[in-house]
């Protein structure tokens, strides 16, 4: 038997037409805004996929780039302009920003509600509390290719692989919310291969290449790949060993075309989302 290969691509192609369709029938273009700071070249490429795929999708999109030596302060300021604006629904800063500036500080900064990467303490703590606020977009992402899979959740038994506060924890957390048994994996684990033996849902979100072995995989295990890892020779892999997986596993994200297309689609839902929410 070889595994159901989830195929994020479709999901989110869906998705994006889903959002489209809704975004057409509002009587205004919803706005997301999303900053750059520095020239990073990996934030450029994302940062423009971002703009590509909002317009794509009928929202209003801008993309505002700063110079690498903006001060925290010029950041905030052009925060509080953008939280003031009503023409902008969605805020994003692009991290990583350079090591001068506060993360958290300018996380802080951006009004709960405009807030479309999930990451405003407001929203993380709405998350844990099981209230409506905005989720990340990976892990909501990832939530969306299970249940397209038709993953049973209650009851299951998931394992996640990495605590960030972008994809591991709120990822378990809606797990959690599902009522899956969720334990989370981390650098300080011991024996992850037998952790993950024992589960029936693998989230791997590490960041090394292939570590997720095959004989870790318990026959029939769903396995959600979100990691993304460039090879010496120049293609992506993620953080399961997919070769050796698809004959063991009974469903499967690539890597790409898994999770990553989700992570966009979900951003531009979250967009919508805050917008009818802000604006009705
Ligand atoms: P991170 O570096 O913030 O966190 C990695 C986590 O892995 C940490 O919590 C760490 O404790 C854990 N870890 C490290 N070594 C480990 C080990 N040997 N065993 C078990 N756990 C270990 O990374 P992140 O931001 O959560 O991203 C993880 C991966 O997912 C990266 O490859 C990133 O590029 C990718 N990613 C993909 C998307 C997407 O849209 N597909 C989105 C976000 C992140």
């Amino acid at each position: 038997m070889t595994a159901q290969i989830i195929d994020g691509r479709a999901v989110a192609a869906a998705l994006r037409e889903n959002v489209a369709a809704r975004a057409s029938a509002l009587p205004y273009r919803p706005g997301l805004a999303v900053v750059l700071v520095g020239d990073d070249p990996a934030s450029r490429v994302y940062v423009r996929n971002k703009d590509k795929a909002a317009l794509q999708v009928g929202l209003h999109a801008r993309t505002i780039a700063l110079p690498a030596d903006t001060t925290e302060a010029a950041l905030l300021a052009l925060i509080k302009n953008l939280n003031d604006d009503p023409q902008t629904d969605g805020i994003l800063v692009q991290l990583p920003l350079p090591a001068h500036i506060r993360s958290d500080i300018v996380l802080r900064a951006i009004d709960p509600a405009k807030d479309v990467d999930g990451f405003h303490p407001d929203n993380v703590a709405a998350l844990a509390l099981g209230e409506p606020g905005l989720v990340p977009c990976t892990p909501r992402g990832i939530l969306r290719l299970l249940e397209h899979a038709q993953i049973p959740l209650r009851g299951a038994k998931a394992l996640v692989i990495g605590r960030s506060n972008i994809v591991g924890k709120p990822v378990a957390a809606l797990l959690v919310a599902q009522n899956a048994t969720v334990t989370i994996a981390h650098s300080a684990t011991r024996d992850l291969a037998g952790e993950c033996r024992r589960a029936e849902i693998v989230i791997a979100a590490v960041g090394r290449a292939e570590m997720v072995r095959g004989d870790w995989i318990a026959p029939g295990a769903t396995l959600i790949d979100v990691g993304i890892n460039r090879t010496d020779a120049g293609t992506l892999v993620g953080d399961i060993a997919y070769a050796e997986a698809l004959p063991i596993a009974g469903a499967i994200t690539p890597v790409p075309g898994g999770v990553g297309p989700m992570t966009i689609a979900c951003l531009l839902e979250n967009t919508l989302t805050a917008a009818i929410a802000r604006r009705h």
